[in-house]
């Protein structure tokens, strides 16, 4: 005997499915309020899951839902690439995996311009300001699409790493093709139903996307990434009030505002501006005008040994570790772990010096350390690590470069000249493990090891932080 209609009919009632999308954003905005914490992060993540598995189930229940085959494919599909991509990816290249899924969400949303498009016979059935909604979410989701694959291109060397620009007219390319996009936009939205203009717009923002991205260096990419996450934040917020779904507009507003202040802050911390950075040129591998090249430095350097540093740190009563992206190319971050805990037991007391851009991505640090269970009271953010330098006995820098290199306060021609550091020369000693004198990020000369208190143990952060616990035992 089947059910009774009744029981089922309200699964797909519009006022049930509204309800299904409050919790479903609710869950979104709970969900990131947990990740402002290292401590709530996990459950944040998961949280936000839960919403969007909810707002999924929700427009699956829409009576106007269609062809139930292709919609089980595309999830099929998706599960079956993102699940083992998400599980396998380096935390190194966590960058490049962003932009590729925010390239995705770009480019489903232009896609669904296009069907609704095609849908409403060029927005012939639909009132102005839909088709407006409609076709901005068109061309800031092919520039987000476009923009977002050169960027991943870049940061996984499949593409040149170096800005490649048309010089003094990339600009006036660039404006040339948005006016283009732009007005094409403007004369579909006034009555134009050509599908042939719709796909001009998109050719043009495409050529945008491609314009804006690949003048930029590589090395400001993760900056650009979440830009670009911004932009299809908010061209999925736009298809939202397009298709008067609220859960698409509520997170595309949650993903565009929340990528603003990300891009913000990471501009702020690298005290570049974002102009600036759009302009491109900075950190692809070349020259930087300014700035001192490696082995160009007069004075001169000590090095030492895993068995000096081991005798240094052990007399130490307290020891700031000092991590940045070399510990997370290495994968040092467990065995640091292990040296700081042989050190608690002789009684150091520990701190962790966290720099915002230490790494490749904003909270590197804090996840690779997390990862190896170090406890989150000894992390300490840059103001308040700074305050404690002077009663440090030694700061032991483990593959971070320009985030303590002193020219970003002294030398008012330095590229990085205001970029807030970790000011380590405070602290009254310096050991400094990398592999060679070659520069960082922004391809520059850091001062810190010319001065009289810092000593270099030249090697990998793994085997280096290894070798000095393994000298500790024999103390
Ligand atoms: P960094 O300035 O890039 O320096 C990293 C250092 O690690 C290098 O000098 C390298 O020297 C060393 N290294 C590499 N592999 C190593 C290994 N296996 N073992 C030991 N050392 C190794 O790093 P940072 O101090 O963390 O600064 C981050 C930079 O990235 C900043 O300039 C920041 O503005 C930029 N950035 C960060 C973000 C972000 O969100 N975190 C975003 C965009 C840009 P050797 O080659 O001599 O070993």
């Amino acid at each position: 005997m089947s059910a009774p209609p009744l029981a089922t009919s309200f699964l797909h009632n519009q006022n049930f499915l509204d309800v299904l999308y409050i919790v479903a954003f609710s869950l979104f905005i709970q969900g990131l309020r947990g990740l402002s914490g290292p401590r709530t992060a996990v459950r944040g993540n998961r949280t936000a899951a839960v919403g969007m598995a909810i707002a999924v189930i929700a427009t699956l229940l829409n009576p106007n839902e269609g062809n139930w085959g292709l919609i089980a494919l595309g999830m099929a599909l998706g599960v079956a690439v993102g699940v083992p991509a998400a599980r396998q990816v380096k935390m190194t290249a966590m960058p490049q995996m962003v932009a590729l899924f925010n390239g995705v969400g770009g480019g489903a949303v232009f896609l669904i311009s296009w069907a609704e498009f095609r849908l409403t016979d060029g927005y012939s059935h639909t009132a102005t300001y839909i088709a407006i909604f409609s076709l901005f979410a068109a061309i800031v989701g092919s520039v987000s699409f476009w923009g977002s694959n050169i960027a991943f291109g870049k940061l996984q060397e499949i593409l040149p790493g170096r800005p490649i620009s048309l010089g003094a007219a990339q600009q006036i390319v660039n404006l040339v093709l948005l006016i283009l996009a732009v007005a094409a936009g403007i004369d579909i939205a006034a009555g134009n139903h050509s599908e042939l203009l719709f796909i001009g717009l998109l050719v043009c923002a495409a050529l945008l996307g491609n314009a804006v991205v690949l003048p930029i260096g590589g090395a400001d990419m993760p900056v650009v990434i979440s830009m670009l996450n911004a932009f299809t934040g908010l061209s999925a917020a736009a298809t939202g009030i397009a298709l008067n779904n609220t859960a698409l507009i509520v997170a595309g507003m949650i993903v565009g505002a929340s990528g603003s202040i990300l891009t913000n802050l990471m501009a702020v911390a690298m005290n570049r501006s974002i102009p600036a950075i759009v302009a491109g040129g900075f950190g692809g591998g070349g020259a930087i005008e300014g700035a001192q090249g490696a082995g160009e430095h007069a004075g001169t350097v000590r090095s030492t040994s895993a068995a000096d540093a081991a005798i240094q740190l052990a007399y130490a009563s307290r020891v700031m570790i000092v991590p940045g992206y070399g510990m997370a190319v290495a994968q040092a971050q467990h065995a640091v772990a292990e040296l700081t805990k042989e050190l608690q037991k002789r009684g150091v007391e520990i701190g962790y010096a966290i720099h915002p851009v230490a790494g490749r991505m904003p909270g590197h640090m804090n996840v690779l350390l997390a990862e190896a269970d170090v406890p989150y009271d000894q992390l300490e953010e840059m103001d308040e690590a700074n305050q404690e330098f002077a009663r440090t006995d030694v700061s032991l820098v483990i593959g971070a470069n320009d985030v303590t290199n002193p020219a970003a306060k002294n030398t008012p021609s330095s590229p990085i000249y205001g970029m807030p550091i970790l000011e380590v020369s405070n602290s009254h000693s310096v050991i400094v493990i990398k592999r060679s004198m070659n520069p960082g990020f922004a391809g520059i000369e850091n001062e810190l090891y010319y001065e009289p208190e810092t000593t270099m143990l030249f090697g990998d952060a793994k085997s280096a932080v290894s070798e000095i616990t393994a000298e500790l035992a024999q103390i």
